[in-house]
């Protein structure tokens, strides 16, 4: 079962790529820019993740994908690593795969040229870090 967060991440990934969100019920589409903001999600970003949740990702897909947000929080789905680009993408948890990664239809990737997508940068990991290393170097 993939974990809210993990979602999060795979939309932020996939949106930085270009990749739109549609919300089925209402016909609407959502890519929100930026993602990234300094060192964390945009304000644009958090809003459109907290649309989706609202309804638990209801009738609510990512494009190039048919797995709605909804299913991929069931006990059914994970979230992996694409064995080709290292994206983010759906994987059904036991039985046979019938999922292409939504790289499938991205001309020109992987490519190494481009930024590639990330998450922001998690201050709290990143200052435990500073802290032992500054604490390693004291002894
Ligand atoms: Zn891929």
């Amino acid at each position: 079962m993939a974990s809210q967060q993990q979602l999060k991440t795979y939309l932020a990934y996939w949106f930085q790529l270009g990749k739109k969100v549609f919300l089925s019920k209402d016909g609407k589409e959502l890519l929100p820019q930026p993602v990234i903001r300094g060192d964390r999600y945009s304000q644009e970003f958090e809003d459109c993740w907290q649309k989706i949740i609202a309804h638990q990702g209801q009738d609510c897909y990512l494009e190039g994908t048919e797995q709605t947000i909804e299913e991929l929080l069931s006990p059914t789905w994970t979230i992996t690593s694409c064995a080709r680009c290292n994206m983010p993408v759906p994987m059904i948890e036991l039985g046979i795969q019938p999922v292409d990664c939504p790289c499938n239809d991205l001309d020109e990737w992987p490519n190494s040229e481009i930024p590639q997508p990330r998450s922001p940068i998690n201050t709290v990991v990143h200052l435990s870090k500073i802290q032992s290393r500054l604490q390693r170097d004291r002894v």
